[in-house]
């Protein structure tokens, strides 16, 4: 059987899944290249998973191993579309795989949303985990309340983070930056703003019940706003147990809140209208809603909430690349099952748009891998004799392109280990110069 190569574009869960599964599925006969436009490796686990949940992150020894089989390597610091196109790549090797995810933030589409003070997650939560493009982001947080717009498992992860001590971020990486500004945090009332009710959350159970945990934040819910509780009955298991952590909330005596400085108030049917202030934000308007159909319906009455910061949670959308079909209403590329064109291939939030958990990528890297496979045995990638990683090379030294390898990897983080404070597993390069410099 003829050698077959195999590019992988992006280093994240889904990308190394993909990886996985060829590995799995050729064994010998297989080359892989995973690229990233980033010096270091594994996309969300490094930059999106939040830096106190470092058990998450283990996951990443996984990828590690397949990593290090001699069939599959990294490509650090390439950016595909403007350091090699998707075509060059197309040329070398047999199938190309976008595994980009979906970096961009969904926008709000509402009036202020530029207002300086007003984040997307993937631009705040980038900024307090290292992100080379967010390290500069230096939010304000010396007035006394945030909005975080969504009710997902992002504004949880934002509205914890905003909340914790100190200690509280013993064991983590959360970047030095940004444990020096939220240390001087003067915030005493985060809300959590829902445009529909208790029973259309997507928190998970374990990650809501973290909030009733926290050393200085206790979480408010008002009682009036949980549907009958028999009404719980018909929601799938999960979400069922997610109430009923908002029914303990609710439950929460006075007292309590009055011992904890910081208050995180979840405000249920509350759609954005606009966000107010001149030059930075000074507020939020949010109209009521009602839930019909299981759709938000404005009620048209309005009110103001007083702010100094906005993080919209609300999803995210993926970047796309010259030449690669892109679907903008869906925000991903445009694609069959993860077909794109003949030979191109997309996966994980890339392919399916930003839902699941880092586990949903596994049966999408091997669902895409079944397609190429079946691609090929119908004859439409060609008889093999691709140039594949040789040619990159080969490319890469003519352009002069600065590859970081898995080995280079190594180094960096090394370096970070041995940079972090007590206590801490490392403390994460956050731009990309001192990365490339811990290489050298
Ligand atoms: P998500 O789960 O889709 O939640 C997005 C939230 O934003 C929803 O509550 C949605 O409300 C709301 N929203 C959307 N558009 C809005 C608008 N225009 N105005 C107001 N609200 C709006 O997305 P996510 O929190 O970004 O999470 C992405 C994925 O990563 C999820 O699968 C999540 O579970 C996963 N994740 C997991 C973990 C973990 O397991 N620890 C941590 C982080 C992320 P509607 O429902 O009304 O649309």
């Amino acid at each position: 059987m003829a050698l077959r190569h195999i590019a992988v574009i992006g280093s994240g869960p889904a990308g190394y899944y993909t990886a996985e599964a060829a590995l799995k599925h050729w064994g010998e006969d297989i080359r892989v290249d995973v690229f990233d436009r980033l010096p270091v490796p594994y996309g969300l686990i490094r930059t999106g998973v939040a830096p106190d949940h470092q058990t998450i992150k283990a996951v990443s020894g996984r990828y590690e191993k397949t990593a290090l089989t001699e069939n599959v390597r990294f490509v650090g610091n390439i950016t595909i579309g403007s350091d090699i196109s998707i075509e060059e790549l197309q040329e070398l090797y047999d199938a190309v795989v976008i595994a980009t995810g979906a970096p961009h933030d969904r926008k709000l589409g509402i009036g202020g949303e530029d207002l300086r003070g007003v984040y997307g997650s993937a631009a705040f939560v980038g900024w307090y985990n290292s992100h080379p493009q967010f390290r500069n982001l230096d939010p304000d947080l010396l007035g006394e309340t945030a909005v975080v717009i969504g009710m997902g498992n992002v504004a949880l992860d934002v509205a914890r983070i905003l909340s914790k001590t100190d200690e509280e971020f013993q064991g983590s990486d959360i970047a030095a930056h940004a444990l020096d500004i939220l240390m001087q945090s003067k915030l005493k009332r985060i809300v959590l703003l829902g445009r529909r009710g208790p029973h259309q959350i997507m928190m998970t159970p374990k990650e809501l019940g973290e909030l009733a945990r926290l050393e200085r934040a206790s979480p408010r819910v008002d009682a009036a706003d949980l549907p009958e509780e028999g009404d719980d009955a018909m929601l799938e298991p999960g979400l069922r147990k997610s109430v009923n952590h908002l029914r303990s909330f609710a439950a929460i005596p006075e007292h309590i809140h009055a011992d904890k400085p910081i208050e995180v108030d979840f405000d249920f049917f509350a759609s954005p209208v606009s966000i107010l202030g001149n030059g930075k934000v000074e507020g939020i308007e949010v109209e009521r809603t009602e839930v019909k159909a299981g759709r938000a319906v404005g009620t048209g009455e309005t009110y103001t909430i007083p702010c100094g910061l906005v993080v919209s949670c609300i999803g995210y959308h993926s970047a796309n690349i010259p030449g690669v079909p892109f679907d903008e209403r869906l925000g991903r590329f445009a694609n069959d099952e993860g077909r794109i064109l003949n030979g191109l291939y997309c996966v994980g939030w890339a392919r399916r748009g930003p839902t699941g958990t880092i586990g949903t990528n596994k049966p999408d890297g091997f669902a895409i891998i079944e397609k190429i496979v079946e691609d090929m045995d119908a004859g439409l990638l060609g008889r093999g004799g691709k140039k594949g990683r040789a040619g990159f090379d080969e490319l890469a030294q003519g352009r002069c392109l600065d590859i970081v390898t898995f080995r280079d990897w190594k180094k960096i983080e090394e370096a970070e280990a041995a940079a972090a404070r007590d206590g801490s597993p490392r403390e994460k390069f956050a731009d990309i110069e001192a990365m490339i410099r811990a290489v050298k």
